[in-house]
């Protein structure tokens, strides 16, 4: 490891340019890697989809070829210094499974990456959900993605927390349903390092993370989920960079055991 970098080997949730929000190309992220001495990058840029294009800033289906060849060629260029791995992160959509399994064909792993909830007939922004209707909602579709067994590990689960300040017991019930699915089905929750990049919520006496939220862990740890900590990075100098240091900050004061490595 290189002597700025002693704490993470492995990081299996990275973007690149193609979903025009993240900046550098997957041979950028795989040569900052190699520079912190990591032993494997998991390239996880977001997934092209149609019904999102109008809503989010996303790779174009027309530009993930160039991503498959991307990464061949860094595996190619790279594999005797670096272990890589090609993924994407992608939402979990009803009536999709054949899509999923269509794209792990080329793929080592999907990262589920909720970001809307489907409500009738419209696409929600988990961001700004707050009803329980809403949480139970994003609280399913996780329950369903985790059962169909194509998801690596859930990318910020706690996410459906953005809005929400005070945590009533029935919210955090919500929050406990995930985690005891999660830990069933024997997925890693991600403590994603992005949230710490972004503002605080304001309790009054108290600041927290909106994500990684610390109520949330708390449950994670009582039901001992699998853990895995990202950086979720936009940018190649966010592999590693504070983000990360807080974020083994946050899991050690809550006494997280962190898996260091995913199994493949
Ligand atoms: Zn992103
Ligand atoms: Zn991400």
């Amino acid at each position: 490891m290189s002597s700025e970098n002693q704490l993470i080997k492995n990081n299996y949730h990275t973007h690149m340019y193609l979903c025009r929000h993240a900046t550098g190309t997957v041979e950028d992220y795989v040569k900052e890697a190699i520079r912190l001495g990591f032993d494997s990058l998991g390239m996880s840029d977001h997934a092209p989809w149609k019904k999102l294009i109008d809503r989010s800033v996303r790779m174009h289906l027309s530009d993930y070829p160039k991503y498959l060849k991307q990464l061949d060629e860094a595996i190619e260029k790279y594999s005797d210094r670096i272990k890589i791995y090609k993924a994407v992160e992608i939402e979990y959509f009803s009536k999709e499974e054949d899509h999923y399994k269509n794209l792990l064909k080329d793929l080592d792993y999907l990262v589920l990456g909720q970001h809307y909830i489907e409500k009738g007939k419209s696409l929600i922004s988990v961001y700004r959900i707050t009803s329980i209707e809403d949480l139970t909602i994003y609280k399913d579709t996780l329950i369903k993605a985790m059962k169909t067994g194509c998801f690596k590990f859930i990318a910020h689960p706690d996410l459906f927390l953005f809005s929400q300040k005070e945590l009533s017991e029935e919210v955090l019930s919500i929050a406990e349903e995930i985690i005891i699915a999660a830990k069933e089905h024997d997925i890693p929750l991600e403590i994603n390092a992005n949230g710490i990049r972004k503002d605080l919520i304001d309790l009054g006496d108290k600041k927290l993370y909106r994500y990684p939220r610390e109520e949330f862990w708390k449950l994670v740890k009582k039901h001992e989920a699998k853990v895995i900590i990202s950086s979720d990075a936009h940018k190649p100098d966010q592999l590693f960079d504070y983000t990360l240091i807080k974020a083994f900050e946050f899991s050690r004061q809550l006494n997280l055991t962190v898996e260091e490595e995913l199994q493949f």
